[in-house]
Parts: structure tokens; C-alpha cells; sequence
């Protein structure tokens, strides 16, 4: 089995706790950020996930977790970092209070525009930002602000960005547009085949998940074969969205392979061939191996 990079991954997230404290991850949000880190350190350092896995992006949802997934990526030659502001981050949901657009903006752009803190601290992208249209009440207008203010820094620093967009493709399309010399990835994507060959089309990349491997997933397996292979990444977004036949629990970047095993053919090649396409695309985004060791 071929070695995978992991484009979107979560390992500062609570749910990790459940790794050494034992329970139900689900149930495990209030567990402490350090038993989370030993937890998730278990995985990171067996010899069975680094069979299969060659590389990670660990993506911040906010400031403070942003500072965790870099400290992480110190730790491990495989891992690198994206720090940014998710919208319901940006919202205070599901109950916390909205984020100062101005400062927390400004502290984010101090941070990434410094091309030699940016590389000590391992950071290969503004991310995840987006829109999130899902959770109510949404103020789509201070999620906008954070959005098109994390675009603007991605312009200005000339790095990625990892957008999420859930149940906002109109939108999120829309803002793209508007800064033709950005790059980066949608990721999980949700969208549909027509949206997903118009980003392709214009040099974004889309990513894929567990999502792609549910059986009633039928509109994600079309967006998968709707883009060429030149510009499709992999990803899990774990502790999240675990691939069948793990739906369900505690998912990471070991079972990628499962997700390969399904994208795989509706692309008519092999996983071997999979992996080594999709690695290079993360590399040619990403520029990994200037921060990997
Ligand atoms: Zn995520």
C-alpha cells in the first residue's frame, strides 16, 4: 500500500482524549486539550499510521487552536500547519461570542507575513476559512468579512487557502471570483460536478473525504469524476466525517486508504497511481517538502 498526505486534518480536536482516557469520542468535547494531545500523539507516532501515511496538514479553525496545530507540526517531520479563522469560529457558535474581525484579522496577518516565522512554524496555508451556512442563526455578513479578509491576506502573503464552504456554494463561488490571483482547495467538498469543473477549471483544487465513501453519496462521487485528476487532493478532515466502513467513529489520516479505494476507479486507475498523483498536487499547492522533514 502506497503512503498518502492527509490535506486536512484536525489533531488538537478533544475528541482525541477518548485515545487514552478511553469512552465514546462523540461524548469527549469536554475532555482536557492535553489529554486530546497525548491521545492523538499515540496515533501520530505508531509505526502502522506511518506506513501509510507521508505527510498532514494540521488546519486551525481559530487563533488559539492555530498556535496548537503549529506546536503540533513541530513535533512530527510528516505534519505541517494551516492557521486560520473557520466562520463558526468567526460566529462564536455553537455558543461562545463573535470574534473582532479587526484584531483577530490583524493578529492572523502579523503572524503569516513573516516568510521566516511562517517557515520555522511549519505554515503551508491561510485555512480553514470559508462560509457555513448550516448552523443558524448565521450571520452571513461577519462570516463574509472573515472570509474576504483571510482572501486578502492569502493575496498579499501569496499563500493557499483551505476554504470550507457548506451549503454556501453560491457565495463561496462568488468570492473566488473576486480574487482571480488566490489559490487553494475546496475541501470536503459538497458542491456540485458543474461547480466543481468550473474551480478546476480556474486552477483551484477540490478535496474528498469520508463524505465520498457513503453509500447514498451519489452527487460527491460525480464531482469526483468531474474533476481531472491533475487537480484532486485527498483528505479526512478527522476526528470527522470517518470513511465506510468506520462511519461513525473516530476517524484519521491511517484510513485514507479507504477513501482511495473509492475514488480510485472513477478515475479508471489504480490506487498506486492515485496516491502518487494526488501527493504531487499537494506538493505543487502546498510546496510541502520546504517544511517537511
Ligand atoms: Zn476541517
Amino acid at each position: 500500500m502506497p503512503a498518502f498526505i492527509d490535506t486536512h486534518a484536525h489533531y488538537f480536536d478533544r475528541k482525541y482524549a477518548a485515545l487514552t482516557e478511553g469512552g465514546d469520542p462523540s461524548t469527549r468535547e469536554d475532555a482536557s486539550r492535553e489529554a486530546a494531545l497525548v491521545g492523538a500523539d499515540t496515533l501520530l507516532s505508531s509505526p502502522d499510521f506511518q506506513s501509510v501515511v507521508c505527510g498532514v496538514i494540521n488546519v486551525g479553525t481559530n487563533l488559539e487552536n492555530s498556535r496548537v496545530a503549529v506546536e503540533q507540526a513541530g513535533k512530527y517531520p510528516f505534519m505541517a500547519a494551516a492557521v486560520g479563522i473557520h466562520p463558526e469560529d468567526a460566529q462564536g457558535l455553537p455558543d461562545g461570542a463573535p470574534l473582532d474581525p479587526d484584531t483577530t484579522l490583524a493578529a492572523l496577518e502579523a503572524w503569516v507575513s513573516d516568510p521566516v516565522r511562517r517557515k520555522a512554524d511549519k505554515i503551508v496555508a491561510i485555512g480553514e476559512t470559508g462560509l457555513d451556512y448550516y448552523w443558524q442563526p448565521v450571520n452571513k455578513e461577519l462570516q463574509k468579512v472573515f472570509f474576504e479578509g483571510q482572501m486578502e491576506i492569502a493575496r498579499r502573503t501569496g499563500l493557499p487557502v483551505i476554504i470550507h464552504d457548506r451549503e454556501a456554494h453560491g457565495d463561496c463561488f462568488e468570492t473566488v471570483l473576486k480574487y482571480p490571483d488566490v489559490r487553494g482547495v475546496f475541501h470536503c467538498y459538497s458542491g456540485s460536478a458543474e461547480m466543481a469543473k468550473e474551480l478546476s477549471r480556474r486552477g483551484w483544487y477540490i478535496a474528498f473525504g469520508g463524505t465520498s465513501t457513503f453509500p447514498t453519496a451519489h452527487r460527491v462521487r460525480e464531482a469526483v469524476a468531474a474533476v481531472p485528476l491533475s487537480r484532486l487532493l485527498l483528505e479526512t478532515d478527522c476526528p470527522y466525517m470517518a470513511p465506510v466502513p468506520f462511519r461513525g467513529r473516530l476517524n484519521h489520516s491511517g484510513l485514507i486508504p479507504h477513501i482511495a479505494e473509492v475514488i480510485a476507479p472513477l478515475h479508471g486507475v489504480t490506487v498506486e497511481d492515485l496516491a502518487e498523483v494526488v501527493n504531487a498536487n499537494a506538493e505543487t499547492l502546498f510546496g510541502l517538502s520546504a517544511v517537511l522533514r
